[in-house]
């Protein structure tokens, strides 16, 4: 496939580099702009997904992490590290793989998606998984990161919400203005912190006249923005938004403020149901916690929020085939047949 240039490249004149920055990068960005018709016209709205699987590692992580490894080249760090719900695992373990670095990666043990595992074990991380969910990991780290010479490549890394500014420049450049509105699922909360920097950059540029309004939402069992207060025990089938203490929590309150925009929690039902349905009927196949997204568009639509012919964006964060548990969990049977031509007939259309 033909991709287009790195994003350093592409947007380095919005981004804060130097001649003197390395660029490490595997291709990532230029992901589509795919229209769900079907559903928007269901709603009345023009309907979008910002299918950020399509990124080298799965996930929109890459745009971030992108310039964070770049940035820590430049500065001559001797290694990444990173907590994780699985996504930036995979993404700090390839970047730091291209840039010839060591990297490690702390994890909740067993809640991590097999596919995001398997990605950071390939690329040569360095695993750790710890007996305690992402906010301890993150502690951690963090502290880690201070008293040494370890890159920290989390969200908290300034050089990740610069990088992932480019998914609203995408955005914008595709519709040639800005949307009406911007559904993001809210998990460590620097996804949205980072759209936001990035709408009003490009307005600030005169490049789009308008901002969307921002619509996080996070899972029911994970919603501490919502609710106003940590969750110490975080639950959700949406493992990459299984966060209960979000680290840019503050940035992205202020993002729905600033953008008249709003906060709420979907259900897992809810989630899985938008998982299905942008799977079955739009051929789009994304992670639990992206799908987040969508259900929470279609909770917004069904209450009469958007005004008919708006354009509205789904950013769908991650690919399907990073949570294989989850894709095979809640599908129909696989029918087993003789292996003949009349049996096969019938399986086709029957069921
Ligand atoms: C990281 C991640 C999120 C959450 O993004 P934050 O920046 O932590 O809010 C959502 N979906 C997927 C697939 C992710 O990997």
């Amino acid at each position: 496939m033909n991709r287009p240039p790195a994003l350093i490249t592409r947007y380095r004149h919005l981004l804060p580099v130097t001649d003197a920055t390395p660029v490490i990068s595997l291709g990532e960005g230029g992901t589509p702009l795919i229209s769900l018709g079907r559903l928007g016209e269901r709603y009345g709205v023009r309907l979008f997904a910002k299918f950020e699987g399509m990124n080298p590692t799965g996930s929109f992580k890459d745009r971030g992490m992108t310039l964070a490894v770049s940035k820590a080249v430049e500065r001559g760090a001797q290694a990444v590290i990173c907590a994780s719900t699985g996504n930036t695992s995979a993404s700090a373990a390839a970047y730091a793989a291209r840039a010839g670095m060591r990297a490690a990666v702390v994890i909740p043990d067993g809640k991590i998606a097999s596919g995001k595992l398997a990605q950071a074990l390939a690329h040569g991380a360095r695993v750790i998984a710890i007996d305690g969910n992402f906010d301890q990991a993150l502690t951690v780290v963090r502290e880690l990161a201070e008293s040494s010479d370890i890159e920290l490549v989390n969200s908290v890394n300034p050089f990740r919400i610069a990088g992932q500014m480019t998914g609203a420049f995408e955005v914008c450049d595709a519709l040639g203005a800005a949307p009406d509105a911007l559904c993001i699922p809210v998990g460590n909360a620097g996804n949205i912190t980072a759209y936001w920097a990035g709408f009003r950059a490009y307005k600030a540029a005169g490049t789009v006249a308008g901002v969307p309004r921002m619509m996080g939402f996070q899972a029911a069992g994970a919603a501490p923005l919502v609710l106003g207060h940590p969750v110490a025990h975080p639950e959700t089938v949406a493992t990459a938004i299984r966060i209960g203490n979000p680290a840019s929590g503050p940035q992205a309150l202020a993002a729905i403020a600033e953008s008249d925009g709003s906060i709420a929690a979907v259900t897992d039902a809810q989630i899985l149901d938008a998982y299905h349905l942008v799977s079955r009927t739009e051929g789009v196949f994304c992670e639990p916690a992206s799908a987040a997204s969508l259900a929470g568009f279609v909770m917004r639509a069904e209450a009469g929020e958007f005004t008919p012919g708006q354009t509205v964006v789904c950013v769908l964060t991650g690919h399907g085939l990073k949570d294989p548990d989850t894709a095979v969990a809640d599908v129909p049977a696989i029918v087993r047949i003789p292996a003949t031509t009349s049996a096969i007939e019938r399986a086709v259309f029957d069921g």
